[in-house]
């Protein structure tokens, strides 16, 4: 497997290691630990057992028939991401990296969350591997987040609300990283996606790249030809990445990744980081980043909580900076449109984050010619979010379309 990432975690001027001196030979050593098993065949064979059997992978390569007819113009397959077991791509890092923290000799799996939906994954691969398990969110999404918060109780983490500051999950991060810092030698700081400082951007591409080297094979099986674009969501990142990755050196594949562009491009309506930001430094790594007025970490809003995230994954700004990847966004209206166009043409209800990515290429199918392949990453599934929809369009606030006659 290739990466651009130098060793000390810089992907150009990206990445690195933006921490407290404490927690320099923490991260060194996992680096260390992550070189030792990256290759390692008996590691590699028990990962790939945990992504068949648990997971369920590998996950289909779909032709969408009835969507391109009626785009009328290029073919959309999905990589089906939504098929994962616990319906997204997240367990396909949480499995690499708890069984990474097994092979450290570590006790304690701790993470942080926002939306619930990496608390949930990191719980349940906890569950299955025998691993203790505390999952850090801010008291704020706590309530926000009832039900999943019951649903990694169920699965035996414990919860702790972080009473902090905004109580979100700034607030969430600092407490894991207390926790850490007082018991490294037990306890394993799990990452949900392809940020961070080095080496968990390096970490979570190379476990979420699965995703891009299934779709390779199956397009190649499919079509005989690689694609002409990849398409994903672009939260932190490491769907994206996951499905870039194994494209990277194939120069005539496209690389697009879609950010939420939320109510709209004011300061705050949003979370487009590539399109709007510019570098700067948050939560250990450097990367665009999207600020308020003092330089610190801008509010930032989407309609899918798995996006809201002010900064990204530091080989995207790379990808970005060498105009090997494009990064356009979306907004609110544009996902909705396509959650209920995919739920409706093709029988899939798409997680409102991946529908940002369907958005885009429901934009461009219809612009080339018959023969182009685009594939998307339909990185989850929409019943997380029926919930919400359903609240929509009960207030009157969307109409519950109705698009075939
Ligand atoms: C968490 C999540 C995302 C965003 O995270 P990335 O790291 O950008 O992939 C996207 N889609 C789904 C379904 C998610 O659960």
């Amino acid at each position: 497997m290739t990466t651009t990432c130098t060793a000390d975690g810089f992907f150009g001027d990206y990445g690195g290691q933006y921490v407290p001196e404490p927690v320099v030979p923490i991260l060194n050593t996992l680096a260390e630990a992550f070189e030792q098993y990256r290759n390692d065949p008996e590691f590699l064979e028990e990962f790939h057992y945990y992504l068949n059997h648990f997971s369920g992978r590998e996950t289909p390569l779909y032709f969408c028939k009835n969507l391109t007819e009626k785009l009328g113009g290029a073919k959309i397959y999905l990589k089906r991401e939504d098929l994962n077991h616990l319906g997204a791509h997240k367990v396909n890092n949480t499995i690499g990296q708890i069984l990474l923290a097994k092979r450290m000799g570590k006790k304690k799996i701790i993470a942080e969350t926002g939306a619930g939906q990496h608390g949930v994954a990191t719980a349940a691969t906890a569950a299955l591997m025998g691993m203790e398990c505390t999952i850090y969110m801010g008291a704020v999404d706590v309530e926000r987040q009832k039900l999943n918060v019951f649903r990694m109780e169920m699965l035996g983490a414990k919860v702790v609300a972080a009473q902090s500051g905004q109580q979100t999950l700034k607030e969430a991060v600092d407490e894991a990283l207390g926790a850490w810092l007082q018991d490294p030698e037990n306890v394993f700081y799990l990452l949900g996606s392809a940020v961070g400082p080095h080496p968990y951007p390096l970490i979570v591409r190379e476990f979420q790249s699965v995703v891009g080297r299934e779709a390779k094979k199956q397009i190649m099986e499919a079509e005989g030809r690689l694609p002409d674009y990849c398409v994903a969501c672009v939260g932190g990142g490491s769907n994206a990445i996951g499905l870039f990755a194994d494209f990277i050196c194939d120069e005539s594949v496209k690389l697009v990744g879609v950010e939420p562009a939320g109510r709209g491009l004011d300061y705050g309506d949003h979370a487009a980081t590539l399109c709007l930001g510019e570098p700067g430094v948050m939560h250990g790594f450097n990367s665009y980043m999207l600020k308020d007025e003092q330089g610190e970490p801008a509010e930032v809003y989407s309609i899918s909580a798995g996006l809201d995230y002010p900064s990204v994954g530091p080989e995207h700004s790379q990808l970005k900076d060498q105009n090997r990847a494009e990064y356009v966004h979306a907004s609110d209206k544009e996902a909705v449109d396509a959650f209920f166009m995919l739920s409706q043409m093709e029988g899939i209800i798409p997680a409102l984050e991946s529908s940002h990515a369907l958005a885009h290429a429901m934009r461009i199918a219809p612009e080339q010619d018959k023969d182009k392949i685009i594939v998307v990453n339909l990185s989850g599934r929409g019943d997380k979010d029926v919930a919400q929809i359903e609240e929509m369009v009960s207030e009157g606030k969307i109409e519950l379309p109705k698009i075939r006659g």
